[in-house]
């Protein structure tokens, strides 16, 4: 058979099956001799595509009457979404009778937050946050991904256009995501893929982390160390060196360089919220060279860069071959 002739059989058994889906008979003209294989059908275990995932849920609609009436009943669940934000609604107008009318004319938030995807930890309920206070991003284990641009897009968009005054990244304790990275299980694309970043972490703390006998706490630590490194790798990226090079370069429009940069980590056993301090100068010192974070033209880190820089050439003095040395 020809190649066309193959493409023409696979559009006629696509069509076939399309049509079956929909309960449309498939004694048309056109339907080929043979019986159309059903893509799934064959292999007791389905064969879904990484890049993609064919909607086979969706058959239960035109095909199986008894599970779609089961399936409206599950889909009820979520009426009462509707009526909780009814209530909020109803409430938060006899509150403020002109708050959704603020707010609908646009957001001006002082707050990126960067947080976990878990569901104890939403930004807002962790600090009593009412809608226009925090532009959020969250993923797992509230990563900071050079290569994510979701991530990025939402950092760009925070700093250059809604002019963030600060940037807050949120750990949690009891992270899944975090027990995920530091167990030894293959979690399947593209979760093991995502869960790599924070193994990185792990690998640069190794040393502090194993010296922990107790487990949860070896865990706490971890998470707040994930927190730290997701603050320095903001500071790595462009847009935040950019913003922060601009408002410090300008002492008469803005107090300090912006937009600060905070760990926190919040408890889900508690409910408190816990800032970490974090000595940014420190960590920068060491990396400065690494990532190019700083240049003499740099004038948020001109101070930082000149007092590195005789530390760096005393080192280079002691240590000829360091500058290939990792
Ligand atoms: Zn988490």
């Amino acid at each position: 058979m020809s190649v066309f002739g193959r493409i023409a059989g696979g559009l006629r058994q696509a069509s076939l099956l399309s049509a079956r889906s929909r309960g449309v008979p498939t004694t048309l003209p056109w339907a080929p001799l043979a019986p159309a294989r059903a893509r799934f059908s064959d292999s007791k275990i389905p064969q879904y595509l990484n890049s993609w995932v064919e909607p086979e849920a969706l058959w239960e609609y035109n095909d199986h009457m008894e599970r779609t009436n089961r399936a409206k009943e599950v889909d009820a669940e979520v009426g009462e979404l509707g009526d909780r934000n009814k209530a909020w609604q109803k409430e938060t107008v006899k509150v403020d009778p002109e708050f959704f009318t603020r707010i609908g004319q646009g957001q001006a938030p002082k707050y990126l937050w960067i947080g976990c995807a878990d569901s104890r930890v939403a930004a807002e309920n962790l600090i009593g946050g009412r809608p226009g206070e925090l532009f959020t991003h969250r993923n797992i284990a509230n990563m900071v991904v050079s290569t994510d641009t979701n991530m990025r897009s939402v950092l760009q968009y925070a700093v250059d256009y809604l002019q963030v005054r600060h940037v807050i990244v949120c750990g949690h304790y009891d992270c899944g995501g975090i027990k995920a990275a530091c167990s030894v299980k293959d979690h399947d694309l593209p979760l093991e893929s995502w869960l790599s970043s924070i193994r990185d972490v792990y690998r640069l703390h190794k040393d502090e982390l194993e010296a922990i006998d107790c487990e949860q706490e070896r865990h706490k630590r971890m998470v707040e160390l994930n927190v730290i490194e997701q603050c320095l790798n903001l500071f790595k990226t462009s847009d935040i060196q950019r913003r922060r090079r601009y408002t410090a370069s300008r002492p008469d429009e803005f107090p300090c360089a912006l937009p600060r940069i905070h760990a926190m980590v919040f408890s889900p056993a508690d409910g408190i919220l816990r800032r970490l301090n974090v000595d940014y100068r420190k960590h920068l010192g060491d990396a400065i060279n690494i990532y190019h974070l700083c240049s003499r033209e740099n004038f948020s880190c001109v101070v930082l860069y000149i007092a590195l820089l005789g530390q760096t050439d005393r080192k280079s003095r002691n240590h000829p071959s360091s500058a290939c040395a990792w």
